[in-house]
Parts: structure tokens; C-alpha cells; sequence
């Protein structure tokens, strides 16, 4: 079955995450930059799992997945006991317990999740105003123009110890030269480190690397990638533009760049999300109500996975039909409270799908959105700013 994703917005530039595309604002004008630009990426570690061994004693040391146990539930988060057994996030459940049998699930609690993540965006606002959110537990930040004598690397070090004393949290970091660079840096010393890329060691860094591990090249790419005969970022260093191109589209040029260690992605302070949403086209129409509901079930799974990743609090649903003959309609619900749960979307969904049976001809696409977004458990007067970082 075709399978077709979409998040509208404005400034379209496609990165592939999680089999979900997600759209970001690019700057293509910029201009080669000057100055040597200092950015930090900071990440907390095993985010939603490490807030809730903190929270609770008895989970400490154990393996732990946030997400639901049931039959459709998604690990959200794993605790690095649960990676240990192989357990990952946006994993099914299912596969996460038959990997570790003793593995312990703990509803999430976003309201928790976003609290903290207001701290530490507060923290990083005290040394830059250049900070951009990529989810409630990371963040670019750069510090290029900041005055005073600290290195970037001091001020990385210095967020990373006020994260662990004001929230009892650890977070790694990476700092380099540029997004690309600093965000891999960030991984590299996992958990609770720091490493820096110089610009003397990022050309060579980039070219060791897997291509798996450069962000904005999902699973499904990096296959792509491996079966040309491309493993590392040296690899991708020896095709010229027009094969990369040719091979990825729109993407060559920025795999062109990255792989010379090169990315001139700004940080980019206010980003705001208007919607998330994911639809899918049929190869055979659909004729019943049932078959619909079952239809929209990876469609669900794949819009509420990626809300709850990064952290969005929707509360308008948007249902989406096509019929056979194109003809379009779409149904919404916007509720007083954001949506809560994957079968709170499930069930709206079904009842905006419901009133359009019995059919008059069938449905070739369904899609569900996700809008009108706001943050668990602020206060309403928070609430412009906070979707402004979102
Ligand atoms: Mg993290």
C-alpha cells in the first residue's frame, strides 16, 4: 500500500524521522557565514525514563519503557537497564517485552515531562536567546555572539551540571562548528558526556561515521544509501553532486555538504508547528465502515507517535477523505483539552468517520491531523510563549 505523509507548513525542507516526514523551515539564502559559528546541542538522557526513575526509587537501576503494554502500545522511552535487552523508543511493546522479560511499563506523564523541559529551556535562556527546540529534551543553542571568556565548551559543561542540579537529570552535549556536527557530538558520549568537534577534526569525524547515524537520514534512506554501495560519510565524499542528486533528490546536496563536514542550518529561535498529520492512499478502495477503522489504525499510530516524541499537545482532530473520484472532504473536532491518548485520537476519529457511512462511492485515501497546538499543564498565560518554542 502507498503510504503518503505529510505536514504542512511553510518553508518546506523534508527530513525523514521515525518513517514520519517532518517539515522544517530552511534558510536558502544564507550566506556562506564568516565567523566560525560555536553551537551546542544539548540532550537530556533517556529523557521520559530517567524523569521517572528519579521520580521513583523503585524503578532505579531497573529496565524501564514509558509507553503503554497493550497490544497496540510504542515504547516512548527506554531506560538504559531496558536498551541493554535491546529495547528501543518507537518500538511495539510487544517486541519490547519479548526482549526483556522483567521489563517494567510506567504510563508517561507529559505534564512531568514538560515541566522539566521548561526548566531547562529556562536555564538555556540564560545564556543565549539563539535556542532552538527540536523536543521537550533537546535543543540547538548558539552561542557564537555571546561576550565574555567562555568557551562554548565551558558554557556547554555549565548548563549540563545546572541541568543535573536543578532537575536531578543528566544531559549530554556536543559542541561544533555547526547543527550537523554538534547534534552528532551530543551522541557520541552518551549518557551524561560531552564532546566537542573541532573544525580541525570534523572533516575526518564525518567521514568515519556511518551513514545510519547522520541526523536527517532515517532507517529507510540508509538502506537506500547501503545498497549504492554507501556505508560512510567517506563514501558519500567520493560522488560528485549531480550522482547524489540523482539518487536523493533534494537531499544530495545537503549529503553532499554534510559528508565535507559543512552545514550552514541556522539556529532557528522560533519555530512553530501548525499541524501534524499523516494520511495514506489505498491500492484497493475501501467500502466499510470497519475496514476504514482499520485502515486509519497506522495512520493513528504513526501522527500520535510523533506528537508524543516531540512532546505536542493537540487538541483539534481533522479527519480527511478521498473518494475514488477525488472528491475531498474533511471532518474536524476541536476539544477543550489537548488530546491525552492515542485511543482518545482513535476515537474521535471513528466518530467524525462514522456519519459518512453508508457510502455513496468508496474511499481511496484517509488521513488524520493533528493541530491547535498547546503544552500540557501550563498555565494559559504561558501559553503564546511556549508554543512560539515548540
Ligand atoms: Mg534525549
Amino acid at each position: 500500500m502507498a503510504n503518503m505523509l505529510s505536514l504542512p507548513q511553510r518553508n518546506e525542507a523534508t527530513i525523514c524521522r521515525e518513517g514520519l516526514h517532518v517539515s522544517v523551515p530552511q534558510h536558502h539564502a544564507s550566506p556562506a557565514p564568516e565567523v566560525v559559528r560555536r553551537i551546542i546541542h544539548v540532550d537530556m538522557d533517556a529523557f521520559y525514563a530517567s524523569v521517572e526513575q528519579r521520580d521513583n526509587a523503585e524503578l532505579r537501576g531497573k529496565p524501564v519503557a514509558v509507553g503503554g503494554s497493550k497490544l497496540r502500545g510504542v515504547v516512548a522511552a527506554a531506560s538504559y537497564e531496558a536498551r541493554r535487552f535491546g529495547v528501543r523508543s518507537a518500538m511495539p511493546s510487544v517486541t519490547a517485552k519479548r526482549k526483556c522479560a522483567e521489563l517494567i511499563f510506567v504510563k508517561p506523564r507529559f505534564e512531568v515531562y514538560t515541566a522539566v523541559s521548561r526548566q531547562i529551556r529556562d536555564i538555556f535562556s540564560d545564556y543565549t536567546d539563539l535556542v532552538e527546540p527540536l523536543s521537550l529534551d533537546e535543543a540547538y543553542l548558539d552561542v557564537t555572539d555571546l561576550r565574555g571568556a567562555a568557551s562554548a565548551t565551558e558554557i556547554a559543561e555549565t548548563i549540563r551540571a545546572r541541568i543535573r542540579a536543578e532537575t536531578g537529570l543528566t544531559a549530554s552535549a556536543g559542541v561544533s562548528y555547526n547543527k550537523f556536527l554538534a547534534k552528532i557530538a551530543s551522541d557520541y558520549r552518551k549518557p551524561d558526556g560531552l564532546y566537542v568537534i573541532t573544525p580541525r577534526m570534523g572533516p575526518a569525524f564525518v567521514e568515519a561515521l556511518l551513514v545510519g547515524k547522520f541526523h536527517g537520514v532515517g532507517p529507510a534512506t540508509a538502506q537506500r544509501m547501503q545498497r549504492l554501495g554507501l556505508e560512510t560519510g567517506h563514501d558519500i565524499k567520493l560522488q560528485s553532486l549531480e550522482f547524489l542528486q540523482q539518487h536523493f533528490g533534494k537531499a544530495g546536496a545537503y549529503y553532499y555538504s554534510i559528508a565535507r563536514g559543512v552545514c550552514h542550518r541556522q539556529v532557528k529561535p522560533h519555530r512553530v508547528r501548525k499541524s501534524v498529520g499523516a494520511e495514506r492512499t489505498f491500492f484497493s478502495d475501501l467500502y466499510t465502515f470497519g475496514s476504514a477503522q482499520e485502515a486509519l489504525q497506522e495512520v493513528l499510530d504513526k501522527v500520535w507517535r510523533h506528537c508524543e516524541q516531540a512532546g505536542l499537545r493537540a487538541r483539534t482532530l481533522t479527519l480527511k477523505v478521498k473518494y475514488s473520484d477525488f472528491q475531498q472532504i474533511t471532518r474536524s473536532r476541536t476539544g477543550e483539552a489537548p488530546l491525552a491518548s492515542r485511543s482518545e485520537i482513535e476515537q474521535i476519529s471513528s466518530t467524525l468517520l462514522a456519519p459518512i457511512f453508508p457510502l455513496a462511492k468508496s474511499i481511496r485515501l484517509l488521513g488524520v491531523s493533528l493541530s491547535s497546538f498547546a503544552n500540557a499543564g501550563e498555565a494559559s498565560a504561558d501559553h503564546e510563549q511556549l508554543a512560539l518554542t515548540l
